[in-house]
């Protein structure tokens, strides 16, 4: 590789995700700035990620998912934990579930006490409004002109409206706009669809500023490394179709890989810890022994209840169904193919807790993996999450190949305290499900089933039954003390011009599914770095 004849450009950003699409066109704005943009995966154009009730066939491709596991998860019976992250352009968010929540205006508070400013939830609200338009009804709390389509799901299925029912015949009030003055409550999902159709950050950011000459967009480069003039980034080395190349910044580098790939990439880079980086023989460029530390996730454990009226959505799905469906959709993007199907949900909290700390998403059908193929049968589920662990886990490099992938440890469930909320939203859970707005329909329960009825029952299930609600954040965090990765604006300690800007950035994984926080900040430290 010559880097004497590399291209070199004003900014390069790695990996077009959520954060990563945002970063490509704010950055490239002013047409005096030139760009490049670097995905290690291919064009995101396929109707299986178009189609919201598709949503699983990218989830299961190798092609648009990079299919990491954990290794195994100590707490959770040795079992090792399958971690989805999106490998195309668009990121996770063209493969993920398209639920669209903030978070709880006090998470954002709390990141001042790791010494960052700017971070308190009104100073984020100018961004989340920038960065959305809402189609439902709000208040003036919500967007209307961003690039990012949010509607508000139907829920005209009875499940969905038996849901509604017996949160509210439980206590749990409806929460009008969960992403506006009140997070609390069971709610009608909103969701990032426009048209029918997923509206992914590279719907939102990319495609719009395709034609800019100042933006350069190169796919299938899987970066490995960002290169060093002594502790000063001046772009990174990447490999495409066997070749290295590398692509040089005259102003920043900027990783955009996600809470995995950011990580990962630091540290094959030479910034991370030092004993750690030198055992795998990889030269010390900066001692940041924070780097793949605090790594976080939401837990979920699935509440399955039969039903044996023959009303669940999965009489739609069958081969026939889901041909009609496709069709349906191809013809005018409505009907079934236009849902995500998680299209109510709750926010809500056990004793003791400041402000919620439970997460409800719903399926009006069962789905289960038997040989690892979805088979859907009738009922309901309540999916429980516990919003704000305390356990942490890391990120490790296996070794010093980019292509190897690292060891993931969650430490899912490590800390009693978490394995305490989870125990509670799930007896809140089936207190909901004994409502009688559920009378006429519920059977009986499947999971945990009822013999599962003690604290020690229930954990030994959860033990067996948790996984990831897809959250992963935290690994190159922002803050002022020695295990911060960044300071508060993901620009990366011990070294010049290079900033991190993505999920792995966040102190504390909010009480959100977290796609609408990254496109915030990446909105946020987008305009400080254009200012
Ligand atoms: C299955 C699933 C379901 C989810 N459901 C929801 C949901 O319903 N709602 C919600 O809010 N959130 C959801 N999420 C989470 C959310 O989508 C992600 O947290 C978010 O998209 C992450 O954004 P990011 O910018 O941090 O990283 P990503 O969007 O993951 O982007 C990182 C990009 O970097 C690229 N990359 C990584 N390494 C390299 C490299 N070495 N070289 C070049 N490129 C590289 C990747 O290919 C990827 O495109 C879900 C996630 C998954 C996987």
């Amino acid at each position: 590789m010559n880097r004497q004849s590399a291209p070199s450009f004003d900014y390069v950003i790695v990996g077009a995700g959520t954060a990563g699409c945002v970063l490509a066109n704010r950055l490239s704005a002013d047409p005096s700035r030139t760009v490049c943009l670097l995905e290690a995966g291919p064009s995101d154009r396929s109707i299986f990620i178009r189609m919201p009730a598709a949503l699983t066939i990218p989830i299961e491709s190798k092609v648009y998912n990079w299919g990491y596991a954990s290794e195994p998860e100590p707490h959770l019976n040795g079992r090792r934990i399958g971690q989805a992250r999106g490998r195309c352009l668009g990121g996770s968010s063209s493969i993920n579930g398209m639920v669209f929540v903030r978070g709880n205006p006090r998470d954002f508070d709390q990141w001042r006490r790791f010494g960052i400013d700017g971070w308190d939830f009104a100073d984020c609200l100018p961004y989340f409004k920038k960065l959305e338009t809402f189609h439902g009804h709000g208040s003036d709390l919500r967007g209307r002109d961003g690039p990012v389509s949010v509607i508000e799901s139907k829920a005209d299925h009875v499940f969905y409206q038996r849901f509604l029912d017996a949160a509210g015949q439980f206590g749990l009030p409806r929460a009008a706009d969960y992403n506006g003055a009140e997070q609390e409550g069971a709610h009608v999902t909103q969701a990032t669809i426009r048209d029918g159709a997923r509206c992914s950050a590279a719907d939102a950011y990319l495609r719009p500023v395709l034609h800019k000459p100042n933006l350069t967009i190169i796919k299938d480069a899987l970066v490995t490394r960002v290169v060093f003039d002594g502790r000063r980034a001046i772009g990174v080395e990447y490999e495409t179709r066997g070749e290295i190349r590398a692509a040089l910044a005259e102003t920043e580098t900027v990783l955009s890989s996600g809470t995995i790939g950011s990580p990962q990439i630091l540290m094959l880079s030479g910034v991370g810890a030092a004993d750690h980086l030198n055992a795998l023989d990889i030269a010390v460029v900066a001692d940041v022994p924070g780097v793949g530390e605090n790594l976080q996730d939401h837990v979920v454990a699935p509440l399955r209840y039969r039903s044996d009226k023959p009303v669940s959505v999965s009489r739609d799905l069958t081969m026939v169904g889901r041909a009609r469906l496709g069709l349906q959709w191809l013809v005018s993007k409505r009907g079934l193919g236009a849902s995500n199907f998680f299209e109510v949900g709750a926010f809500f909290k056990s004793e003791g807790a400041d402000y919620v700390n439970l997460q409800h998403e719903f399926l009006p059908f069962l789905a289960d993996f038997q040989d690892g193929k979805v088979v859907l049968g009738d009922g309901f589920q309540y999916f429980v999450s516990q919003m704000r662990p305390k356990s942490r886990g890391r990120i490790r490099l296996k070794s010093a190949d980019p292509k190897d992938k690292p060891a993931i440890h969650f430490n899912y469930l490590s800390d009693p305290h978490d394995l305490r909320e989870m125990l509670d939203g799930i007896g809140l859970t089936r207190e909901m499900a004994r409502q009688r707005a559920w009378d006429e329909f519920r059977a009986e329960e499947l999971e945990p089933g009822p013999d599962v009825d003690s604290d020690t029952s229930v954990i030994a299930w959860l033990r067996q039954s948790a996984n990831t609600e897809h959250h992963p954040a935290g690994t190159c965090r922002m803050g002022a003390d020695p295990l911060a990765v960044t300071d508060g604006q993901g620009r990366v300690h011990g070294v010049d011009r290079l900033r991190v800007v993505d999920g792995s950035i966040m102190p504390l994984v909010p009480t959100a599914n977290i796609n609408a926080p990254i496109f915030m900040l990446a909105e946020k430290i987008a305009d400080a770095m254009t200012a």
